[in-house]
């Protein structure tokens, strides 16, 4: 984050948790409050305001962020000027039993109210401020988020949801689905080319669902394409059911669309994605894949699956199995089903004890495991295009950087290999998580 513009300006600690969203949303926070004359703090003992932007997905990441208020309470009590503000999902979903359980907060405001900031912190210096009303008309498009440097950078293209999946509190916390301006979409692009930024990540909660007037998301693919400097688009997170023809074909033939699909399958269970609301069967789910593998070479997929939901039994669990077994994914983010307020399945209760959940989670990530080192394995020998990031995490003279398919690509530096560099990368070792090799 850039430093403050004056001496004099407050600065704003900011912490984010939850998803790529979330961050997008940050981005934009910081923009708004600069653009407000407030300067930022890189540590919470430097800030006058502590911002922490929250998730309610999960009960666990609710757990984490109260915890973190606890904390910053003490630095309240030293300096009683120091303002404590909540932000997000967490703020949209559990307002009431967040503002008995943690007097120290003075702000509270949810995912549309982040153009009213300035005036929440300033109205704070007298009385708590709350604002979470959601506004359907909020997309945040005249605010171009800062970037925060690096060759990728995360666009946010629609917001909201809405499917309400029985399990989910987005449709509640993010409201309805709405789609920015494709225009103003295309010049915050070409904006971040200019910045050097090379690969671009078209960011909503069903991103696959946008529509503008008659520009879908296939043709917004296309369109971002068109950009000059940008080498990669990607995109997260599509539904199932919205996976159109259009989408398809403009992964398959525009070579700038990278060919990696997160396809979030959630149960391989009829009976559970029913009762998940989900929109979609296991036939249709597969048909799906069967279209993407036919049409786009080299397709990398991954998924979202939650186990232990409402009813779930163990055939149910059985057939989740043997569904990651027929599509293989490259990855597979997978969680505990955590029930939370507000949602349709809030009612049903949690039928499955967490002893049952912890064991079924254990046992997909080692399916997953086995499926990726598999599937890795298969490309020893081959060389593909990375895009280079900078040092790998494990140092030692090493850089990474991404294929094509979003596998992490590890290998020993050279001089010419610079951050936002295109070069050929040849896969001589892998394990479920990299590839380890040279440059070609
Ligand atoms: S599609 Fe379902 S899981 Fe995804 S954000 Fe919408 S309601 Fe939640």
């Amino acid at each position: 984050m850039p430093e403050p513009q004056s001496p004099r300006a407050r600065r704003v600690y900011l912490e984010t948790y939850g998803c790529q969203m979330n961050v997008a949303d940050s981005q934009t926070v910081t923009t708004v409050l600069l653009n407000a004359g407030y300067g930022t703090a890189s540590r919470p003992e430097d800030a006058d305001v502590i911002l922490l932007n929250t998730c309610a997905i999960r009960d666990h990441a609710e757990e984490r962020v109260l915890k973190r208020l606890g904390d910053l309470a003490h630095l309240k009590r030293a300096r009683p000027k120091l303002k404590l503000g909540l932000l997000g999902c967490m703020a949209q979903h559990n307002r009431s039993a967040i503002l008995q359980n943690a007097s120290c907060l003075d702000l509270v405001a949810g995912p549309d109210s982040y153009r009213r900031l300035p005036e929440l912190i300033e109205h704070a210096s007298f009385d708590p401020a709350i604002d979470v009303r959601l506004d359907r008309s909020e997309t945040y498009a005249d605010i171009s988020a800062a970037h925060s440097g690096g060759v990728r950078a995360y666009v946010t293209v629609m917001r909201g949801c809405d499917r309400f999946c029985a399990f989910c509190v987005v449709p509640y916390v993010r409201g309805r689905e709405r789609s920015l301006n494709p225009q103003s979409l295309m010049r915050e692009i070409r904006a971040l080319a200019a910045q050097g930024v090379r690969e671009i990540v078209l960011l909503g909660q069903t991103v696959n669902a946008y529509r503008h007037c008659e520009i879908d998301f296939g043709s917004l693919l296309r369109m971002a394409a068109q950009v000059d400097g940008v080498e990669r688009i990607r995109f997260t997170s599509p539904h199932p059911s919205d996976m159109s023809d259009s989408i398809i074909e403009a992964i398959a033939s525009e070579p700038k669309v990278m060919p990696q699909i997160h396809l979030p399958v959630q149960s391989g269970s009829d009976r559970m994605l029913a009762a998940m609301d989900r929109g979609y069967t296991v036939a249709e789910y597969l048909a799906l894949v069967d279209r993407v593998r036919r049409a786009i070479s080299g397709v990398a997929l991954s998924t979202d699956i939650i186990v232990g939901f409402h009813g779930e039994d163990d055939r149910d669990f059985e057939a989740t199995l043997d569904l990651m077994r027929t599509v293989g994914y490259d990855s597979a983010f997978s969680f505990k089903y955590s029930v939370r307020e507000h949602t349709r399945a809030f009612k049903l209760g949690d039928s499955v004890s967490e002893t049952v959940k912890g064991a079924r989670l254990q046992a997909v990530i080692a399916l997953q495991e086995e499926i990726a080192l598999r599937r890795n394995r298969a490309l020893v020998g081959d060389v593909f295009p990375v895009l280079i990031e900078g040092p790998a995490r494990r140092g030692g003279g090493m850089m990474a950087g991404k294929t094509p398919q979003f596998k992490t690509a590890i290998f020993p530096a050279r001089e010419d290999a610079a951050l936002g560099t295109t070069l050929p990368f040849r896969v001589e070792s892998v394990t479920a998580h990299s590839l380890m090799g040279s440059l070609a």
